[in-house]
């Protein structure tokens, strides 16, 4: 059984008001559920929120791989990594207005994984069958059909990049922030349904 640290990251935490939205308004909750559930199955699991502001700076962009948020993470990836596989899942939330997905309950990116063939190749390969089967069960399980989706990676996601780069696998998380389509409840049981039916099998 493969084993590895699960690192969770929330990039867009800090909201500076309420009335226009400049950050994922419920990922650092979802992320906090996540954390606790897996910390209570025993599992090896790490939360980095970053502290900035999404309007000053965008924490998952290219232009923030010099903050101190960034370098941090990159360094407890590498750290992890001297042990073993690493899996970093990478939470965030969307409006209910959004454009195309704003009627899911929450959706996953696929989830990429560095080839380490000959030790310098940088071939990236899609979720293996098996994973993606398991993550699509667990969605449908506690969301329901319709309500959920798994897509492809556009590859703007920079924690995404610079993970797979340093040789770590990842998946992006993101959560409808209407609790009128995903209730705290129906959160709660995505976050053990996603333990249970994934995560478990690394930790
Ligand atoms: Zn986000």
């Amino acid at each position: 059984m493969l084993k590895m640290p699960i690192i969770i990251t929330v990039a867009h935490a800090i909201c500076v008001d309420s009335v226009e939205r400049d950050c994922d308004r419920r990922a650092a909750q979802a992320a906090q559920v996540l954390y606790r559930i897996l910390q209570a199955k025993k599992c090896e699991v790490y939360l980095r929120v970053a502290g900035n502001y999404r309007d000053h700076i965008d924490a998952n962009r290219t232009g923030a791989r010099s903050t101190l948020w960034r370098r941090q993470l990159r360094t407890l990836i590498r750290e992890q990594l001297k042990l073993g596989p690493v899996f970093v899942l990478d939470v965030h939330s969307f409006p209910a207005e959004a454009d195309m997905v704003g009627h899911l309950k929450a959706y996953m990116i696929e989830m990429w994984f560095r080839s380490k063939l000959g030790g310098k190749e940088k071939v990236y390969q899609g979720w293996s069958a098996n994973d993606k089967a398991w993550a699509q069960l667990a969605l449908k399980e506690s969301l329901g059909e319709g309500g959920t989706k798994i897509m492809l990676g556009d590859r703007t996601n920079d924690i995404m990049i610079t993970s797979n780069i340093i040789g770590a696998s990842t998946a992006i998380l993101e959560l409808n922030e209407a609790k009128t389509i995903l209730s705290d409840e129906e959160l709660e049981t995505l976050m053990i349904h996603l333990t249970d039916e994934l995560l478990m099998k690394y930790c």
